[in-house]
């Protein structure tokens, strides 16, 4: 992969709009790995939680993360995510965590120390699909293909719900719903790497898509994109 001049995709879009799903199948398809920029904010919760850290303190978490380091083991697909060298992944989207994920992402001190990883990971790729609310915005501007991605309130919902079920967790539509409306609430109004539509970006509405048909497109777009 060394000799391949640097690729980046980029793929935002609010919770439940299949943006982990897709992305993980386009890189798939493309052989190459997914950053998952949410898995990293929710690790970060999860320092919240299970410290007693306050959400919104932000100095002490991103003194922790530094301490601690918080990485990608690219070996596992979909790659996992280590804490302090300790494996999180299944505890990152237990809903206490996603409760507070969103204030802490607020956090300037936070974005700054994983937006610079963030970057760091896209130079160790020479080809990198990534995904989150700010990755076609503010961390990959200069990204080759950015997509944006929407999909109605009740549809969202009911694949939020679907996926945390599948994964063995016990939850109610009406939680869901609270809790992905709180999360676009804070994270479309925060002064710092907000969600937002970057310029340039491919809409795709994926409500009434499947997802492969949605990751049929995109990769259409992308291998139009590269270069042979
Ligand atoms: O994508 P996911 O729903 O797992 O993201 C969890 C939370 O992490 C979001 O609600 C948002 O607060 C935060 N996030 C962010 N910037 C990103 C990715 C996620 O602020 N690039």
């Amino acid at each position: 992969m060394t000799s391949m001049p640097r690729f980046v995709v980029t793929i935002d879009g609010a919770a439940g709009t299949g943006k982990t799903s897709v992305a993980q199948e386009l890189a798939r398809r493309l052989g190459t790995d997914c950053l998952d920029t949410g898995a990293m904010y929710r690790a970060i919760a999860v320092l919240s939680v299970d410290q007693g850290i306050a959400p919104d303190d932000g100095v002490a978490l991103a003194k922790l993360i530094q301490e601690l380091g918080i990485r990608f083991d690219w070996n596992h697909e979909p790659a996992s995510i280590l804490l302090g060298g300790v494996d999180v992944s299944s505890r990152i989207r237990d809903l206490d965590v996603s409760g507070v994920v969103s204030i802490v992402a607020k956090q300037p001190e936070v974005r700054k120390v994983l937006v610079e990883q963030q970057r760091r990971i896209g130079e160790e790729h020479p080809l990198l699909v990534t995904e989150g609310r700010d990755q076609g915005s503010i961390v990959f501007p200069d990204a080759e293909v950015r997509f944006f991605l929407e999909a109605k309130m009740d549809e969202r919902t009911k694949r939020r719900v679907k996926q945390l079920r599948e994964s063995g967790k016990n939850v109610e539509n009406s939680q869901v719903l609270q809790d992905i409306s709180e999360r676009d609430k804070i994270d479309s109004t925060r002064t710092d790497g907000p969600l937002t539509c970057p310029e340039g970006a491919i809409v795709i509405d994926t409500s009434d898509k499947t997802m492969m048909e949605v990751v049929d497109s995109m990769e259409q777009s992308v291998r139009t994109a590269l270069p042979t």
